[in-house]
């Protein structure tokens, strides 16, 4: 039940209320797309691709909207997320949603995920096997969602998506073609929490991100 209960919460929760006049627009898109990642939320329930699924206490899909024009990508759940299956909880996750918020947007118009699906032990950086085990994760889901942009939190999913060693202060707040979508890289909100005077670049990202999503 309590799995159950994570999955309306990481997939949209609004959207599985049973009551037909409660339910949104009907949208068969939205339905199949919902279908096929929570195919994914099953296996993921059981993977045991790599060591990860040793420690962790709960696997970390993602959440928010299916159908979002945004996918947010970060490295890896940390010990909050760990434990509540949930992506971007806590400090961090509290700042991305005020950024949200600033241009318009909440936690429910994007898709928020990670580049690995369970917590390194002590917050480590994933390994290179763990990333290439949990990748076909994450490309299933980009096909899905199929998102007008990606925007990457922090170097080290910037650098995964891409395939190469990235300057992150000098790579951010610029537009990438990735496989044909737009990329834009930003700072991980943690990174503003330990720096203030990052938090101009992060505002000045925000509405690059909102300017594109208008165009
Ligand atoms: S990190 Fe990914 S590949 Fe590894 S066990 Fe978790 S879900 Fe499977």
């Amino acid at each position: 039940m309590e799995r159950y209960i994570n999955l309306k919460r990481a997939l949209g929760q609004k959207y599985f209320i049973i009551k037909d006049e409660m339910k949104p627009e009907k949208n068969s898109d939205f339905e199949r797309k919902r279908a096929l990642m929570i195919e994914i939320y099953k296996e993921l329930k059981n993977c045991r691709k790599c060591p990860l699924h040793k420690t962790r206490t709960k696997f970390v899909i993602g959440a928010g909207n299916v159908d979002a024009d945004v996918v947010f990508i970060g490295e890896a759940p940390g010990r909050n997320e760990d434990l509540q299956g949930l992506p971007f909880v806590g400090r961090a996750g509290n700042l991305l949603s005020k950024y949200l918020n600033e241009i318009g947007l909440s936690r429910e118009d994007v898709f928020i995920t990670n580049i690995v699906k369970c917590r390194p032990p002590g917050n480590r950086d994933p390994l290179e096997e763990e990333i290439n085990a949990c990748f076909p994760y994450l490309t299933r889901q980009l096909d899905i969602i199929a998102p007008k942009i990606i925007v990457t939190l922090g170097r080290y999913s910037l650098s995964a998506l891409l395939g190469r060693e990235v300057k992150i202060m000098k790579e951010r707040g610029t537009i990438i073609d990735f496989n044909g979508i737009m990329l834009l890289p930003m700072l991980h909100p943690a990174a503003v929490l330990r720096n203030g005077g990052l938090n101009d670049k992060m505002r000045d990202d925000f509405m690059l991100l909102k300017e594109v999503i208008s165009r």
